[in-house]
């Protein structure tokens, strides 16, 4: 409705709706077949398209508009501790789930499902985390739990009949009576999240089984069928599957104290949890909770930095598409010198980062048949889930603003996706602790490390700056102090990873990332990198035609 007041509008960006999220995308097509994953194009571009749908960006934006909501009791005062989520989640969770984003790296035994399988996977996570993110936990931890789950044959034997079907289904029942499961996780406690050794929640053995008293701070996605969870038992710190309905059909002494108010993930129930001599199967051998849980959580990392990747792909595209259309000064926005070395230097860097997660996907795929490539996955996971999802929230911020106003309204789904941002950089593990994991490689595997760092020398001769970079991260990392300096050395290390894997993808912006990222001064702003015009073009044609 218009009135003399308020003309019809004009020189405002038409939606960015109804496209093919994998078509339009050249560096992720190009990331992806370069890392092997090009069998799978047609499902892509299906995929693509469903996600770049007006409805799907409609689900992403109601199902954070109507947050879940916590019922702990009845109307008779019973327990009940049910999370209801609006039928849009449901809906992205139904999509999600039928493409196999929770489980299509593993076989239907829960061994790895080889080929290109997380690379296929990864463009998946990578496009639906443009839509929307919230719902991506438990789809995340699922997946990911089947590594921790390997620890224990006869539990995986058990749920992967169930875990290995893509049905989504909802219903508050029994895991093994259902057509389909989710699987969450709960490690952090009041007292420490990174440090899960001082956990005071308490396991107990009863016949085959053991019984678990305690609490969790932060435990999402509450309504999983099961969750991995972390408890002390006489042997020490160990990993669980705690099950939300006991053997004999009850209700497991599972009671949620409330939700998580949160800045962003809105969609995503956080919980606050308590058990009750709840009931749980033993993963792993007591006293190995750590390293069974690790298994997981090298996963989630992993789809940390997929997803903030894919939040900025989304950021730029959003800001380009704007930025073609709207005219400001009788010139479009794109075409504005100084939008346009802003617009060239987010590209860049989405460019190289989206190498950069198909490159680590690449080495999950081939590390159980090739040890450098096992040594550059357990190295470089925690660098590039560090350097990765910290950029993130100052990308968006610099995408919202190529949006001007629009940009900072929930009209907008830069406004959301700027929220949501953080989360992935303080979860699984915070950026220092990356940073000290990163060091903790390279003690341990010391050989193996170095020689990741001597191929990605190999695979960046001839770049600007890389040889000062290898060098600079190496003597870093060594010196005696190294935990004080390790950011430092660790953000070099994961954009010489990006130079490298970008080398493979398109080398003449390779190049450019190296001369701007590795060559020169650190510059923290977007637009302050120095771009020819047709440099500009280039990338800006690549991240999104025309
Ligand atoms: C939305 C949300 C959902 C979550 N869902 C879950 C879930 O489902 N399950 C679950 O188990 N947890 C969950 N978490 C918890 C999350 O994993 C932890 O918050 C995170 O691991 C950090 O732990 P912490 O909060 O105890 O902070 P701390 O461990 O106290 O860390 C605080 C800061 O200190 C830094 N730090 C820690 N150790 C060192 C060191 N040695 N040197 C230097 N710096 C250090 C960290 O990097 C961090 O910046 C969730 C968190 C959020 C925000």
């Amino acid at each position: 409705m218009t009135s003399a007041a308020t003309p019809d509008s004009f020189n405002q960006s038409p939606p960015f709706e109804d496209i093919d999220l994998f078509a339009i995308d050249r560096p992720l097509v190009e990331a992806v077949a370069f890392n092997e994953g090009s069998s799978a194009f047609v499902a892509h571009s299906n995929f693509g398209r469903l996600w770049g749908s007006a409805e799907m960006a409609q689900r992403g934006r109601l199902a954070n508009e109507n947050p879940p909501v916590l019922t702990t009791v009845d109307a008779s005062g019973s327990r009940i501790d049910r999370v209801e989520f609006h039928p849009a989640y449901h809906e992205l969770m139904t999509h999600s789930i039928d493409a196999g984003v929770h489980n299509s790296s593993w076989s239907a035994e829960g061994k790895p499902a080889g080929g290109a399988s997380e690379v296929v996977r990864a463009a998946r996570f990578y496009m639906a985390a443009q839509v929307e993110t919230g719902h991506l936990c438990p789809i995340t931890m699922t997946r990911a739990a089947v590594a921790a789950l390997a620890s224990q044959p006869d539990v995986l034997a058990q749920v992967m009949p169930i875990l290995a079907s893509t049905n989504y289904d909802p219903n508050f029942a029994p895991w093994s009576a259902k057509r389909g499961m989710t699987i969450g996780m709960g490690m952090t406690e009041k007292q420490g999240g990174t440090d899960v050794r001082s956990n005071t929640t308490r396991a107990v053995r009863d016949g085959d089984a053991y019984r678990i008293t305690g609490h969790k701070w932060f435990m999402s996605a509450p309504m999983c069928d099961a969750f991995l969870v972390l408890a002390q038992t006489d042997g020490g710190l160990s990993c669980f599957f705690m099950p939300r309905f006991r053997p004999d059909g009850s209700v497991n002494g599972i009671e949620f104290q409330r939700l998580k108010d949160k800045l962003g993930n809105r969609s995503n129930a956080s919980s606050e949890v308590e058990f009750r001599d709840a009931y749980a199967l033993r993963v792993g051998d007591e006293g190995k909770g750590i390293r069974t849980i690790i298994q997981m959580v090298q996963l989630t990392r992993q789809d940390c930095a997929i997803a903030s990747a894919g939040l900025m792909r989304s950021g730029l595209a959003h800001a380009l598409h704007h930025a073609r259309h709207r005219t400001v000064f009788q010139k479009h926005l794109a075409d504005q010198p100084l939008m346009q070395s802003v617009l060239a230097d987010m590209a860049v860097h989405v460019e190289a980062c989206t190498a950069l997660v198909m490159r680590l996907c690449n080495a999950f795929d081939r590390a159980p048949g090739e040890a450098s490539e096992a040594a550059y996955m357990r190295l470089l996971t925690p660098a590039v889930k560090y350097w990765i999802c910290k950029s993130a929230p100052g990308f968006l911020y610099e995408a919202m603003e190529c949006l001007g106003g629009n940009g900072y309204v929930e009209d907008s789904i830069l406004a959301r996706h700027y929220r949501e941002a953080p989360v992935n950089a303080i979860w699984e593990g915070s950026g220092n602790v990356m940073c000290l994991d990163v060091l903790r490689a390279l003690s341990r595997e010391g050989d193996a490390a170095v020689t990741v760092l001597q191929t990605l020398m190999t695979e960046t001769r001839g770049l600007p700056g890389a040889t000062q970079a290898a060098s600079f991260a190496i003597k870093t990392m060594l010196q005696p102090d190294s935990e004080r300096v390790a950011r430092q050395a660790v953000e070099v290390l994961a954009m010489l990873a990006a130079a490298a894997a970008l080398n493979i993808v398109h080398p003449a912006h390779a190049e450019l990332f190296a001369r701007t990222r590795l060559d020169s001064v650190q510059r923290r702003m977007y637009g302050a990198a120095e771009f020819s015009f047709a440099e500009s073009r280039g990338l800006l044609d690549r991240a999104l035609p025309s």
